[in-house]
């Protein structure tokens, strides 16, 4: 049973669909057919890009899914062609001309969230042993002699509650998931929360284009000199989306003039005049992310047999570097390799402790960019100075050096990890393309 339709409860259901006879999935929200917006996923407005390694877990489960969206007309990032990316770090643009050394080891297809959910969905709904019942509330857990044995829901449409029979529940309801409270109502212990501030806003628009964007990605950090940033992404259907990213508690416009403003003033000339030319869909959508938070159930001495959380409701990260849904689909794979190993009665410590591993670099590296970025929570210390200090020159000389625009854009898509922008190989070249900087101005 898996509490959730969003892309964690659609790849736990995929997961768990391989060990037992019978999975359902359990959404409270009407799921639309096809693709649309719905508010159980309000995040489904804003700018959303699934990582190069997520994509690759998400190919495991479903062959073919790249292909898919690419047929459904979410256009690829060529990375034999720079050009088509503009990024600008830290106030440095990185290089643009040429290709990647290594081009394939990115695959990086730019599909909106609607589009990337409906095709996930519609994977899942496929599976002959998983039913998706949407239009439910799961209400929680029923136990029997400390496992669970069924989940209660209830159905929005009459009210009428009902018991559905479950030797294993995986709640996915996102980020307000409402394991620690039920936990509580049950006498067993919550998990402690690690949370730190981010005061992230965003504010969005999507638009149409008529002609062909060269770009297909323009993304401008915030840095801890400017709190705004923007990101823009060309989707299927000739839209293109673009958003206003404002840290450390930064007010964003709310109005279309505004945003076309904020376009002009953080894109190149050339996509502010675009997007100015474009024609906009619907209206302008505001989102606060307060803070990144990850619920440590790995620590918890007890807990119900059978009774799993997964994506979000664990883990829920800073959306600023594009990783909940590659972390939701590396804790599916997770989830995937535990319950076929150690079956439904055992899964819980062992699934807990291994998603863990996976969240921890995550979270590690979230943290660490958000000191470069947002001037909340101890970013003054000195281990953070070194660090953006380092970062800063990095970018400057990745603005000029092909390795080093690479090396980013690996980490960035977490094909490597962060470690790989601090090898002795990429220090020495940090160091020397900075003396050469140095030359030429
Ligand atoms: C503004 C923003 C931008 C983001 N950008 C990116 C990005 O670029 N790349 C990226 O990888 N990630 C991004 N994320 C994160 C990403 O959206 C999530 O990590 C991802 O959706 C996985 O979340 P989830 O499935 O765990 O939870 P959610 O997506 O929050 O879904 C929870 C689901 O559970 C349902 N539900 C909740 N309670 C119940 C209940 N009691 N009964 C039944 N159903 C219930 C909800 O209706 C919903 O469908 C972004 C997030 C935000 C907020």
């Amino acid at each position: 049973m898996v509490c959730g339709a969003s892309i964690s409860g659609l790849l736990a259901a995929r997961a768990l669909a391989d060990t037992f006879d019978s999975v359902t999935v359990v959404e409270r929200d009407a799921l639309p057919e096809g693709v649309g917006q719905r508010p159980g996923a309000p995040q489904g407005n804003h700018l959303h890009q699934l990582l190069s390694s997520g994509l690759r877990v998400l190919e495991e489960f479903f062959p073919g899914l790249a292909t898919e969206l690419l047929r459904k007309g979410a256009p690829a990032l060529d990375t034999r062609d720079l050009s088509q990316a503009y990024l600008e770090i830290g106030g440095h643009a990185l290089l643009r001309d040429g290709s990647l050394a290594d081009p394939d080891a990115l695959n990086i297809v730019l599909a909106s969230r609607p589009l990337l959910e409906s095709v996930v969905r519609d994977r899942v709904r496929a599976l002959a042993n998983v039913d998706v019942v949407d239009g439910h509330d799961a209400i929680g857990p029923v136990l029997r002699g400390g496992a669970v044995a069924a989940l209660r829901v209830s159905d929005r449409a009459t009210g009428r509650e009902r018991e559905l029979p479950a030797d294993v529940i995986v709640d996915a309801g996102g980020r307000g998931g409402r394991t620690p409270a039920w936990l509580a109502d049950n006498g067993f212990r919550r998990p402690d929360e690690h949370t730190y501030r981010v005061q992230l806003t965003y504010a969005t628009q999507l638009f149409r284009v008529s002609a062909d964007m060269h770009e297909k990605v323009a993304i401008i950090s915030p840095s801890l000199h400017r709190p705004t940033g923007a990101g823009l992404i060309a989707y299927e259907a000739d839209t293109v989306i673009f958003t206003l990213i404002g840290v450390a508690g930064h007010q964003l416009p709310t109005d279309r003039a505004g945003i076309l403003a904020g376009a002009d003033h953080h894109l190149p000339a050339h996509l502010g005049a675009m997007l100015r030319a474009a024609e906009p869909i619907g209206s302008v959508q505001h989102r606060r992310y307060p803070s990144s938070v990850w619920r440590r159930y790995d620590k918890l001495a007890a807990l119900p047999h059978g009774l799993l959380v997964i994506g979000d409701a664990v883990c829920s990260l800073n959306p600023v570097y594009g990783q909940g849904m590659t972390s939701a689909a590396l804790q599916a794979r997770v989830l995937h390799k535990t319950v076929a190993e150690t079956g439904a009665e055992e899964v819980g410590r062992a699934y807990f402790r291994a998603a863990a591993k996976r969240i921890a670099p995550l979270w590690q590296g979230n943290r660490l960019n958000d000191f470069a970025v947002t001037p909340v929570d101890g970013w003054a210390r000195w281990p953070q100075r070194v660090f953006n200090a380092y970062t800063t020159r990095f970018m400057a000389v990745a603005s000029f050096d092909r390795v080093l625009t690479e090396t980013f854009l690996r980490v960035l898509q977490g094909v490597d990890s962060g470690p790989a922008l601090v090898t002795p190989g990429r220090v020495a070249r940090v160091a020397a393309g900075t003396r050469r900087g140095a030359r030429r101005c």
